[in-house]
């Protein structure tokens, strides 16, 4: 096993990639903290997917984008678990839109939710992770945050934002034992994704060298490394899951 008797908490692991990533981390031995935000019979689902093959898990259910809610989560893992080795950094939403259209509320929103977010928790998990001299930070990106995308500045924004607070992150906690890396999803086939209509969806995979829209367990896996005592002497680091779309 991988992961040994470590303690995960993946945020956003009700569905797509956040459930991959929490039931792969689970098959590899870690204790399983799953974040959701309103989605209770899917957060269940991904509960009872990891218990089905042996693993440990409980639901914690709180808006990233809330400090207090994060503060009393990350209270909670520990509570149960005693620790808190592995904090993936995974929620995120879309609030599309031209620039010239879009409401601050949208703006606003996609900023709260996916990088204020990754902000509150990494450094209520460092705090932790500190005492512990050790634990593994996963930040999740997206190539947009590296290229831009039309009718995307919120995201593009949020996303290249988790790129810069990764990188400045891994620099303060790499004394502290504390690796903090950034993985860059292409086009992987989630809820998130299935709203886009079938003619930006058919652009997409023409321009993805491997022909195919990626899974989201092509994702957990590179999570799963960079969780992993394989990527101990990885940090600040970019992996991107994209099939080659940017290179
Ligand atoms: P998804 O299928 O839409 O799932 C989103 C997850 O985030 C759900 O578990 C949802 O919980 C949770 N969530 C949303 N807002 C939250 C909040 N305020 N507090 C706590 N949890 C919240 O999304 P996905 O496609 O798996 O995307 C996961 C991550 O990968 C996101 O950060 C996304 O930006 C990034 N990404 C995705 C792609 C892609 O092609 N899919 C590409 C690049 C990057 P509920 O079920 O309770 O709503």
């Amino acid at each position: 096993m991988l992961l040994g008797d470590s303690v995960a908490l993946v945020t956003g692991a009700s569905r797509g990639i956040g459930r991959a990533i929490a039931v792969r981390l689970a098959e590899e031995g870690a204790k399983v903290a799953i974040n959701y935000a309103g989605n209770d019979a899917a957060a269940a689902e991904t509960k009872s997917l990891i218990e089905e093959k042996g693993g440990e898990a409980i639901l914690v259910k709180a808006n990233v984008a809330d400090r207090e809610a994060d503060s009393q989560m990350v209270e909670e893992v520990v509570k149960t678990f005693g620790r808190l080795d592995i904090l993936v950094n995974n929620a995120g939403i879309t609030r599309d839109g031209l620039m010239l259209r879009m409401k601050e509320e949208d703006f606003d929103a996609v900023i709260d939710t996916n990088l204020k977010s990754v902000f509150y928790l990494t450094k209520l998990a460092s705090k932790i992770m500190m005492k512990q001299k050790s634990g593994r930070i996963i930040n999740m990106s997206s190539v947009v945050g590296l290229t831009g995308n039309a009718g995307q500045t919120n995201y593009a924004a949020a996303k290249a934002g988790v790129l810069g607070l990764t990188k400045s992150a891994a620099k303060e906690l790499a004394a502290r034992g504390i690796t903090v890396n950034a993985v860059a999803p292409g086009f992987i086939g989630t809820d998130m994704t299935a709203v886009l209509p079938e003619g930006v969806k058919e652009a997409l995979l023409s321009e993805i060298p491997l022909k195919r829209m990626g899974d989201p367990e092509d994702v957990a896996e590179a999570v799963l490394f960079l969780a992993s005592k394989r990527a101990a002497y990885i940090t600040g680091q970019v992996l991107q899951v994209d099939g080659g779309l940017v290179m």
